[in-house]
């Protein structure tokens, strides 16, 4: 990222000094035409700015009309409205709420009129909605749009759409805007011509239609980690809209989304621009977000394309409407920020690529998109001094938005372009929340200027630091603990890192040598004779190890060299130990790609699973180093004559019984817990994830723990598991697995410790799966509980203990949410999970392949097939089941209690919120659980009634991060406290106190008499 580029410029001091005097003349004149021309108390506008005014000073009242407004279309019952509207605005927000509209509501709410008030809040916000949108259909936008040119404005039409998460929804946004460029431009030929509006470069004709289009519409899995994929795929749907507005007289314009697909953006754009057809087309344009630190170098290589191309190309520049979203999500990933954090660098670099694109204006035609008169004005008098005609250069505003201003700019005879959003209000209100936060901002230029009125001379002075402009980002806090953050996969060297250590994987597995995974006890590697095969999951013919079958030789040899290894790794001190993980943490981050690709090939993990389950392997290293400080602190209580210490003491050797499917992660976190508060480890993994687990110990073994403390013995769990379980000297069993498993273990554990001779009670720790739902509420956003539903469900092919197995669907919603969600579910890309494009991979064995498959016909039998996705040939090479989904699942059935792990998602219809609370809770299991609603007093509910050990509210319910979600479940889902938080260690510790009488013939050492707990 690079926030220094300077671009080459022309212009010297003189120049930019005469510009800046300019801009003072023009921005004044803007203004005060602006000022005559803005809305007086009775209009609509001047409410509107009013409700934007109250919500920026009150944080919380903002918050909740906002939400309120998001959820508002959904309302069309009215039961439904006056119960949200309550919720919303409850009593303590209306009395925060400025006369005489709390007046208002207040004798409203209290009396018959309630159900009134509902809905006039409701109107409200739909005409507030309205307000920014220029029709339901294309007929009434292609009305408004003429509208628009009868005032001397250009315009160009948005469709605005629900996120669209399947094929079949890109096919409809396509064809909408198929249609919209077949049959408006004849229509539009028709109207009577305006050379303000008409007249482009040079004189000759712009196109009278002009459309502004999304590329994340035009695809259902929009996705820069597989960006050639992608690019097919939008290209496909893309190339027939270019021709049509080619062929028919229109214009298109590529809008810009979200900092994580921005770079792939472009690159659909330079492509489809570059091919030969469309090569010397020149009524195409992209949209650069100057927000962006990166936005002055994308506007240079941008620039350099065009060269290339030979045809200039529209540049929209904007400052961009998405910054909360940037901030938020950046900072809560831990990367590095795209966006500037204070406001004048935004309008600064707003100004750089203005003076860029205006000079390069052979090759990059300026469109200003602004509604900041200082920023435009600027624009103006760049334009002027570089002799640029007013035809090659156009502002552009948003409809329902700073009329006063659009007034003010075609006055002074500039072309201004009215962006014209349409559509339906349910995907408006994302929409019209963008353009709320926007103005309700303490930063927005038309609250500055029309509402808190602020002088002219500050407004249009230049942009640059002021005393109240600082915003400074908040402090990294380098003493709590910090998660490691995931690969941002929108980046080129990331992919390409990836994409490298997968092909050194797939060339080493493939040179037909495979590697042995040895016994490997007191550090010495032992191979066995007996020996099984692990191949890839995806690919049958291709082995990744030979795993060495570990006797109960191999058990009990184990057994002893970590109980002869206990004192010394216990007399390393805590604080030894911790830095030995911390040390291991360092090695994974530095092999992180080569430890994600090897999942890819031995279990089958996609990229981005496979990448967050070494990130999360790092977490357990370093939260477990600082919990096992902290856990190893002295505690003394002192009273005079006495001095007593508590400390922990570890409990023995432990054996750890690890699962595939986080084959680094779940090993990782049980071994560090037990090694770092001073456990010997032995490590059984699971047969398929062999090799990793080699990895693990050899990563292990050179951070520093002594080889007699950490032994691993591979090969088939029912083989050397229970002597593990059984033996006298194993004093913890920590295991994660199916629940029968998990219960054999904690009676084979409970026999043992009964047994004669036993010298110790055995304690296990056990995490044992779930049967997960998700409710979707009959108000929840349907674009994120069907994202959330399936990311949850088909993310590493639902074989995660956390996955979502069922989906419970309030009635109202049940066939609108069915219906998209079947799509979206048959978009699905699955194959092998060495494709960065692949979203389902294979699952992890024979085995497994067989028990889904047997569920999947169950379903069949005794439920409606909603989606199933057919995999094709690569079924012959690999164990591929496509995504099923099932709905009028019976919730006490097979389908509805057992857990699958595997890719079928069971959908159950709930009555009302008390049926799908119920089904909810309806199994032995308690692990997670989660619930798409916007109603505050039904998430309150889900919060205290949900049975489960993590509860997610409108999110997807996998992905749990060390320290901020512990993770763990109760009933028959796991035994004991969560891993990943503060309570973990203290299962593997035994509390010890020791108390001295300090008193020798009534005299005690001084400076040792304070009670209390010591410092
Ligand atoms: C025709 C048109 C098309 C558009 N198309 C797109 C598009 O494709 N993609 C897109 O993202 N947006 C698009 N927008 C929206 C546009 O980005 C916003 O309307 C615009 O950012 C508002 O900026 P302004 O210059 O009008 O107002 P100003 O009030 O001068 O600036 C507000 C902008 O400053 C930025 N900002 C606010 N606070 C800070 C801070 N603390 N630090 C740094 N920066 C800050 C934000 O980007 C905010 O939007 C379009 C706008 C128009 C007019």
């Amino acid at each position: 990222m690079n926030d220094s580029f300077v671009p080459p410029s022309r212009l010297t001091a003189a120049d930019l000094a005469a510009i800046e005097a300019r801009v003072q003349e023009i921005g004044r004149r803007l203004l005060e035409r602006a000022l005559e021309a803005q809305p007086g108390i009775v209009s609509a506008d001047y409410w509107a700015q009013q409700a934007g005014e109250w919500a920026t000073h009150d944080d919380e009242l903002k918050v909740r009309l906002f939400r309120l407004v998001d959820c508002m279309p959904m309302l069309d019952d009215p039961a439904a409205l006056d119960r949200h509207v309550r919720e919303y605005l409850d009593d303590d927000v209306v009395a925060r709420l400025p006369n005489p509209l709390r007046a208002g509501l207040q004798a409203a709410r209290s009396g018959l009129l309630a159900p009134f008030a509902a809905r006039a809040v409701r109107a409200a916000t739909l005409a507030q909605a309205r307000r920014f949108i220029a029709g339901t259909t294309p007929e009434e936008a292609a009305t408004a749009a003429l509208t628009q040119r009868r005032r001397h404005r250009a315009f160009t039409l948005d469709l605005l759409g629900e996120a669209v998460i399947s094929d079949a929804e890109a096919d409809a946004y396509a064809a909408a805007y198929a249609r919209l460029l077949a049959e408006l431009p004849p229509l539009a030929a028709r109207w009577p011509a305006d050379r303000l509006v008409d007249d482009g470069p040079g004189g000759a004709p712009l196109p009278r239609v002009n459309v502004s289009l999304k590329l994340s519409a035009l695809d259902g899995r929009f996705d820069a980690i597989d960006p050639e994929g992608t690019t097919e795929r939008v290209l496909a749907r893309l190339r027939p809209l270019w021709r049509a507005a080619r062929d028919h007289g229109g214009q298109v314009h590529v809008d810009m989304e979200s900092h994580a697909t921005k770079d792939l953006t472009l690159t659909i754009f330079k492509r489809i621009a570059m091919e030969e057809e469309f090569r010397d087309w020149p009524h195409c344009g992209i949209v650069i977000q100057c927000y962006l630190r990166e936005a002055v170098r994308d506007l240079a290589d941008l620039a350099a394309w065009a060269e290339r191309r030979g045809t200039p190309v529209w540049v929209r520049l904007v400052k961009g409407a998405y910054w909360d979203h940037e901030t938020i999500h950046a900072r809560a990933a831990g990367w590095p920020v795209p966006v500037w954090e204070r406001k004048w660098e935004t309008d600064r670099c707003y100004e750089t690529a203005t003076t860029f694109v205006m000079e390069q204006s052979r090759l990059l035609r300026p469109a200003l998109g602004s509604h900041n008169l200082r920023s435009l004005a600027h624009g103006m008098a760049v334009a002027e001094h570089l002799g640029l005609d007013r035809r090659e250069v156009e502002m552009q505003m948003l409809y329902g938005m700073a009329d006063p201003e659009k007034e003010a700019v075609t006055a002074a005879g500039w072309r201004l372009r009215v962006y014209m959003p349409y559509g339906q209000l349910v995907p408006g209100m994302a929409y019209l929340v963008r353009r709320l936060l926007e103005n309700s901002s303490n930063d927005s230029f038309l609250r500055a200027g029309f509402v808190q009125h602020v002088p002219p001379a500050t407004l249009l002075a230049p942009p640059g630091p002021t005393a109240t402009s600082a915003r400074e980002a908040p402090p990294v806090d380098h003493d709590t603990f910090q998660n490691e953050p995931l690969t941002d996969f929108a980046l080129e060297p990331a992919r390409r890192a990836m994409q490298a250590a997968v092909e050194r994987a797939r060339a080493r597995f493939d040179a037909g040598r495979p590697e042995v995974v040895p016994v490997v006890i007191g550090g010495v590697r032992e191979e066995r004779g007996t020996r099984f095969p692990r191949h890839d999951p995806a690919d049958h013919g291709r082995l990744v190890a030979q795993v060495s079958a570990a006797t109960l030789g191999d058990a009990d040899r184990a057994v002893a060299a970590c109980r002869a290894a206990l004192p010394g790794w216990r007399d390393a001190g805590v604080e030894r130990r911790a830095e030995v993980l911390r040390h291991a943490a360092t090695l994974m981050r530095l092999r992180r790609f080569e430890l994600a690709a090897l999942q890819v090939f031995e279990v089958g993990k996609p990229w981005r699973e496979a990448d967050a389950d070494v990130a999360e392997a790092i977490d357990f290293c370093e939260y477990y180093a600082r919990e096992a400080v902290r856990l190893g602190r002295p505690r003394l209580v002192d009273v005079p004559g006495e001095e007593n210490a508590s400390a922990f003491l570890p409990r023995g050797v432990t054996a750890v019984i690890a699962p595939w499917n986080f084959p680094l992660a779940i090993l990782t976190g049980m071994t560090t817990a037990a090694l770092v508060t001073g456990n010997p480890v032995v490590m059984k993994p699971a047969e398929q994830s062999s090799l990793t687990a080699l990895r693990l110990h050899e990563i292990l073994l050179e951070a520093g723990v002594p080889p007699g403390a950490l032994a691993l013995l591979p090969g088939r769990g029912e083989q050397v598991g229970p002597s593990l379980v059984e033996h006298p000297d194993v004093a913890t069993i920590v295991f994660t697995g199916s629940r029968a498993v998990g219960l054999a273990i904690n009676a084979q554990a409970a026999a043992a410790s009964a047994a004669p001779g036993a010298r110790l009670v055995k304690r296990v720790i056990a995490e044992m799966g779930g049967k997960n739902a998700i409710i979707v509420d009959d108000d929840a956003d349907l674009d994120e509980a069907v994202a959330a539903v399936v990311r949850s469900a088909f993310g590493f092919q639902g074989q995660k203990c956390s996955a979502c197995s069922r989906v419970i669907v309030l009635a109202n919603v049940h066939d609108a949410f069915v219906a998209r969600l079947a799509g979206a579910v048959r978009s699905l890309a699955v194959g092998p999970a060495a494709d960065p494009g692949t979203q389902v991979g294979p699952v992890v064995d024979r085995e497994a392949f067989e028990r889904v498959r047997s569920f999947i016909d169950l379903g069949r039998r005794t439920a409606r097939e909603l989606a199933a996705v057919e995999v094709g040939p690569i079924a012959d090479r690999g164990w591929f089941v496509g995504p099923h989904v099932f709905a009028d699942v019976d919730p006490a059935g097979p389908l509805g209690q057992e857990e699958i792990f595997g890719p079928v998602l069971a959908v159950l219809r709930a009555r009302d919120f008390d049926h799908a609370i119920e089904i909810a809770n309806g199994t032995a299991y308690a692990l997670t659980a989660g619930i798409c609603s916007r109603s505050p007093s039904r998430l309150e509910r889900a919060r205290r009634e949900l049975a489960a050990g993590n509860v997610y509210l409108n999110r997807g319910i996998t992905g749990a991060f060390v320290h901020r979600q512990p993770f763990g479940g109760y009933r028959m889902s796991g035994i004991g406290s969560k891993a990943g938080g503060p309570d973990y260690l203290l299962q593997f510790v035994t509390p010890r106190t020791v108390t001295e009488n300090t008193v020798r013939r009534g005299f005690a050492p001084a400076g040792k008499t304070a009670a209390g707990p010591h410092p």
